[in-house]
């Protein structure tokens, strides 16, 4: 490709783009596509001769984007979004352009620096601890990867690393039993084992019992265990339980356990004072993590972390290779040292854009507009015979179910819930996702998209309530 062609398919894509997200309502939100659609439109082998940017794009349109799942749609509720906005975007195009890589500081020093301040602005707007030391990573998975190893390392005298597994360490991590998946995969990964993860039970809100925490601890020691990490959830995935990150943090004093809280959606609420509630006894904890690329309008994939003991962390996975050694070393910030990978993408551009495009302002009016949609939604639901509200809303989710009045089977209102999702799911208007507490199918209702207004919370009810009346 030429400058010249590059200069004009830019324009032309950026178009393209910008129509894109204005008519995003338009396109069906979760595609028709069955398993093996798109890959039979595909050659099977690659071109020996290059093509022009026109056949690529064409096929862009005709075969990729049919197959799309539309995340940017306002009438995504499924999952928790992956939201960006139009700062983020221009911050990635140029991040793209600019192709650095920030592995240390000398490969791109701007990129360090301003990683280390937008961490600090974070900490700072969402009330965070400021002895807390802030790292981008890829994702939720990896920072909570991160903070078992690094509770491992601490743990055993920073012995593993350099020896391995002698084969007599005992070692237990807990979470509720409403813990995200990727504790257990940290587990894993970390060999510490996932026979090893010690599910807490929930109390009636889905919220870690920490007494049971305790006893949990206590029983293990006795055993032989060596309790290593506590993660607490602020906002589980399936129904956003907060855990009582006091009472946890107290045990986790008490048996010198490293306690890291998982807040990858919910911590975006953080921005909003009347949210803090969640993070009382912070300051107990040793690593906090949450998605920008959930609820902060940054593009997957941007994943904040903080740790309070940084040299800790780094005493974990630092590595210092010849090609590596440079004279800056010890008066910056080199943050392969701060991680699993070495290459790192140029992430803290897009977080830069968003919070000064936003404003503190901007971002705290944006999620206290999906908070009122998402209790105008949970006061339909409250009000019509027909449905059913599961737990109190959290945030901006609302679980619930449609029970017809006089139904009270549990096997067949799971079926008939599951069924209302697949109508809804199929209609291309919306996409819903399901959990099951206690057994009950439940739908699970995310007012959180970068597009959102009230109109739409009106949209899908209407949508819900009239496909529940066609079953
Ligand atoms: N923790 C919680 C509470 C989550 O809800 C999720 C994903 O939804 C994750 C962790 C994993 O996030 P990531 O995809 O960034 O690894």
């Amino acid at each position: 490709m030429t400058p010249e062609t590059f200069r004009v398919e830019a324009h032309r894509l950026v178009d393209w783009m910008a129509d894109f997200l204005e008519n995003i309502e338009e396109y069906p939100v979760k595609p028709a596509t069955k398993p093996g659609d798109i890959i039979k439109q595909l050659p099977t082998s690659p071109p020996l001769q290059g093509e022009s940017f026109d056949s690529l794009f064409k096929d862009f349109q005709s075969v990729i984007m049919p197959g799309i799942t539309h995340w940017q749609h306002p009438h995504f509720h499924a999952y928790f979004p992956a939201n960006g906005s139009y700062p983020s975007i221009l911050a990635e195009m140029l991040t793209t352009t600019l192709g650095a890589q920030c592995m240390i500081w000398e490969t791109s020093p701007a990129a360090a620096e301003l990683e280390e301040m937008v961490m600090n602005w974070l900490k700072e707007m969402m009330a965070l601890p400021a002895a807390w030391h802030g790292v981008i990573q890829d994702t939720a998975s990896t920072a909570t990867l991160v903070a078992l190893l690094t509770a491992r390392e601490k743990q055993s005298g920073f012995r593993v690393n350099d020896e391995g597994f002698s084969g007599t360490e005992k070692y237990r991590v807990y979470c509720s039993s409403e813990t995200h998946s990727s504790i257990e995969k940290g587990a894993k990964v970390a060999g510490i084992g996932k026979k090893n993860v010690v599910k807490v039970p929930v109390d009636d809100l889905q919220a870690m019992k920490p007494d049971e925490l305790e006893a949990a601890i206590k029983k293990d020691i006795q055993a032989g265990y060596t309790p290593l990490a506590v993660v607490a959830a602020i906002g589980t995935t399936s129904t956003v339980a907060v855990d009582p990150l006091k009472a946890i943090g107290a045990v986790c004093s008490k048996y010198n356990v490293w306690l890291h809280v998982d807040a990858a959606y919910a911590g975006t609420a953080l921005l909003l004072p009347e949210c803090r509630w969640m993070m009382e006894g912070q300051e107990l904890a040793d690593s906090f993590v949450f998605n920008p690329h959930k609820w902060m309008f940054t593009h997957f994939d941007c994943t904040a972390y903080f740790v309070k003991d940084k040299e800790a962390l780094i005493r974990t996975f630092e590595i210092l290779p010849e090609y590596l050694k440079t004279a800056t070393r010890g008066q910056v910030n080199d943050y392969r040292d701060w991680g699993v990978q070495l290459g790192r993408r140029f992430r803290a551009l897009k977080l830069w854009f968003v919070i000064r495009s936003f404003g503190i302002d901007g971002l705290q009016k944006t999620l206290r507009g999906h908070m009122s949609c998402a209790e105008d939604f949970e006061s339909k639901v409250v009000n019509h015979p027909d449905f059913e509200l599961i737990l109190p809303r959290s945030l901006n989710v609302v679980v619930f179910r449609f029970k017809p009045v006089n139904e009270n089977n549990l096997e067949k209102l799971n079926q008939l819930n599951e069924l209302l999702i697949k109508t809804l799911n199929t209609s291309g208007k919306v996409f819903l996702s399901h959990t099951k507490v206690k057994g009950v199918y439940c739908i699970r209702m995310v007012l959180g998209n970068t597009r959102l207004e009230q109109r739409h919370v009106d949209e899908v009810w209407a949508w819900i309530t009239d496909a529940a009346k066609s079953l």
